[in-house]
């Protein structure tokens, strides 16, 4: 409890690297009291090892979480850190601090009870989840490719269900470049940008609709005055996709937007994109996972989550993942946020079963 609170009262926005070096450190020194091997990447991200000299050769495990939060230094005066008998409630307690703390108690119980891993097991912590990982994703990407299988600390389904598989999302800009003019006076020399955009909004929507895609115009912005034909305006787009199939045809149609009125000129940017993790059916893998939390004692399903993570691309590349081993709570992102203290022992008494037993064979997720 004394490692959640200081871990929550270290607040840790994305982006604000020197509170995130603070967490960093923190959480380094915890990890060296495990005698793991740490070190920090660039960009702020943090690297650990746990391996035994006769396991040195074997594929490694690859346990992800993250150490930013959606939280604003100075949250914590309005939500502070508080708990009961059960609950611990404070920014990033459940995503992910409350993770973070079921991590490091994993080590200590499988360190105490003399266990060691049946396979070397590399932690990953980075500082960038929660904006999309632009930078995190390469380390993630890297680790990866070497990888047994990845386990996420991600927080679990409601209820405290794994996750097997993940929608991917994406966010592109869309501008447009018109011609400006006196609405008056030059009504036929402009081109409005405005009208322009309204148009591909439109045909977007259109699209979305006739083929049961998610798309979201989160904001739209142009024009300076009612007497200007607009020259510019833009707009952002949330792109929502539970298959690789529907990823495929909405950047096919993003990629393919073309001008409604020939001298409109039109630019797509992906701002960020995280492909879409399809669950693998009947896994040995997940098997094994949920027939350890049945032996422990604390029997869980697993299902596919809607929103995205750093796991979204593990399980993209092929290789077996599975996410949402944080502890439960409720209210992620949300000033609600809490995490149940139970669980927190729950997963770190699963985690430290998961890293110190055998994996099955698995191949190709
Ligand atoms: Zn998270």
């Amino acid at each position: 409890l004394a490692t959640l609170r200081a871990l929550v009262e270290l607040e840790s926005p994305s982006g604000d690297q020197d509170s995130l070096a603070r967490v960093a450190d923190y959480v380094r020194g915890l990890l060296d009291d495990q005698e793991l091997t740490t070190r920090d990447l660039p960009g702020g991200h943090l690297r650990a090892d746990w391996s035994s000299s006769d396991h040195a050769d074997r594929d490694h495990v690859l346990v992800v979480g993250h150490l930013d939060t959606v939280w604003p230094v100075g949250q914590l005066a309005r939500m502070p850190f508080v708990t009961d008998e059960t609950t611990a409630k404070g920014p990033g307690v459940f995503d992910m601090k409350g993770s973070l703390v079921a991590l490091i108690l994993a080590l200590r119980i499988a360190q105490r009870a003399q266990r060691r891993p049946s396979r070397p097991v590399r932690i990953l912590l980075v500082a960038d989840e929660e904006v999309g990982s632009p930078d995190g994703r390469h380390a993630v990407a890297e680790d990866a490719a070497r990888a047994h299988v990845v386990l996420g600390l991600e927080s679990p389904l409601p209820g405290g269900d794994l996750k097997v598989g993940r929608h991917g999302s994406a966010r592109i800009r869309l501008a447009v470049r018109g011609i400006e003019a006196h609405s008056g006076l030059d009504r036929h020399a402009g081109v409005s940008a405005i009208d322009e955009l309204v148009g591909q909004l439109g045909a977007m929507r259109r699209f979305a609709d006739d083929n049961d895609l998610a798309v979201n115009v989160g904001t739209i912005a142009g024009g300076t005055r009612a007497n200007v034909i607009a020259g510019s305006a833009e707009a952002e787009i949330g792109l929502r996709y539970a298959s690789v199939d529907e990823e495929r045809r909405l950047f096919a149609y993003a990629e393919g937007i073309a001008p409604i009125h020939s001298a409109a000129i039109i630019t797509m940017d992906v701002l960020s994109r995280r492909p879409a993790w399809e669950p693998a059916p009947r896994s040995p893998f997940v098997g094994h996972v949920l027939a350890t939390a049945d032996r422990l004692g604390a029997p869980i399903s697993a299902g596919v989550a809607r929103g995205a993570g750093d796991t979204n691309l593990t399980g993209s590349m092929g290789v077996p993942t599975i996410d949402g081993l944080g502890p439960r709570g409720s209210g992620a992102h949300a000033v609600s946020e809490t995490v149940e203290l139970s669980s927190i022992v729950e997963r770190a008494q699963l985690l430290a079963e998961l890293l110190t037993t055998e994996w099955p064979e698995v191949s190709g997720a």
